[in-house]
């Protein structure tokens, strides 16, 4: 958008409230005779500017912004459900999603089931019976496994339900959700659309009506809105997302052929990589692999802890899509509370780590990785 002071820069609207030229225009804007800024809790030009870019980067009808991913997922789940109702989610989500769902749902009176996301015959089997919701994340954390959209999607419609897709690890650049099959696109903004390690925000996009009717009442009067600061920062971002992900997904690829090549590394999984179990359902859903790459230390977590510690570009942080290279070890940081058992079926191994390709050259990522992996030794 642009004000009349002819700006080249996106306008920074910092403020909480607007003001009205008289009682009777207050009165007409909450009456609806009209339509006048209210509230930043409600809107705020800066936010609906971004609601707008992404809404058309997304290709959906309609989007609201969120103060974090999480605000973001909470609320697309908490406007569409009631009591008795019965959501069927892969087992494979990020660590607070999954909290939500096997956590804070049931305390409402919700049912759930997990499934393993890979696996159709689960898919059909837990949406035999009617759902209210669907909720997935494709490709997963950190094991960058996938879910057959389209055919999920199909499936879950046949049992009425909403399904929501959490899209934070393949960006609206690489995969689009509502176009196969989703009826609702979250995402964490703090990931690739800041991209710059800046700020918190979230982002729920879906249908016109669904988003006036459902999820607008619950933002507004549970208020986890976005600050017009960070949406402001979230939209400098959106200016550089498409360089900024193309050229870290070009790393990403060939730092994890470079990786499988290596004797030290037991397994290495990226969408895009002939040795991963579904490459043929990544390159139909997807137009690229992704920021991220996932492997396996034959050494242990003690390789592992030796990997990272003797890396010098990378940092160790568990944040991604970041212009800077992060390296995260699930184990022992964000997938720690899962415990082991749980740890084994998603298929997280003491010796995995997950790295988050920046922007750095490739040839100096390179060099870094091969400090960690003399580091690490063969076991
Ligand atoms: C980071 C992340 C979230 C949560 O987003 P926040 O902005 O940290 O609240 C949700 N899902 C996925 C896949 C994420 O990576």
């Amino acid at each position: 958008m642009r004000t009349e002071q002819d700006e080249t820069s996106e306008p920074l609207f910092l403020t909480s409230g607007f003001v009205y030229d008289s009682a009777e225009q207050a009165e007409a804007t909450f009456q609806g005779a009209t339509t006048h800024w209210v509230y930043s809790r409600f809107g705020n030009p800066t936010v609906a500017s971004l609601e707008r870019r992404l809404a058309a980067l997304e290709g959906a009808e309609a989007c609201r912004m969120t103060a974090t991913g999480m605000a973001a997922v909470h609320a697309a789940l908490l406007c569409h459900l009631r009591a008795g109702d019965r959501v069927v989610a892969s087992r494979a989500l990020f660590g607070s999603c999954h909290w939500i769902v096997s956590t804070l749902l049931p305390r409402y009176g919700i049912s759930i089931c997990f499934v393993d996301g890979g696996d159709l015959e689960q898919w059909r089997g837990a949406l035999s019976s009617p759902a209210a919701l669907v909720l997935l994340e494709t490709p997963s954390n950190p094991m960058l496994d996938l879910v057959d959209l389209p055919a999920v999607a199909a499936l879950a419609h046949e049992a009425g339900a909403l399904v929501v897709v959490d899209n934070v690890f393949a960006t609206p650049l690489l995969q689009r959700p509502l176009e196969l099959g989703a009826d609702v696109v979250v995402y964490s903004c703090t990931k690739h659309m800041d991209g710059q390690g800046r700020v918190l925000g979230g982002a729920v996009l879906g249908r016109q009506r669904w988003v006036e009717e459902e999820l607008q009442p619950f933002l507004r009067n549970t208020g986890p809105a976005l600050s017009p600061f960070n949406a402001w920062v979230i939209l400098k971002g959106l200016e550089t997302l498409k360089l900024r992900v193309d050229a870290m997904s070009k790393s990403a690829e060939e730092l994890a052929m470079h990786l499988e090549a290596h004797p030290a590394v037991g397994a290495v999984r990226y969408p895009f990589l002939a040795s991963h179990p579904q490459v043929n359902l990544a390159r139909a859903q997807m137009r690229g692999g992704g920021t991220l790459v996932t492997f396996t230390l034959r050494g242990g977590k003690e390789a592992a802890f030796r990997f990272c510690d003797a890396l010098r570009l990378v940092d160790i942080s568990n944040n991604l899509g970041d212009a800077r290279s992060l390296i995260t070890h699930p184990a022992t940081t964000t997938h720690f509370r899962v415990g082991p058992e749980e740890r084994r079926r998603l298929g997280i191994e003491d010796g995995t780590l997950r790295l988050s390709v920046g922007l750095e050259d490739v040839e100096d990522l390179r060099e870094d990785l091969d400090r960690g992996l003399a580091a690490a030794g063969v076991a």
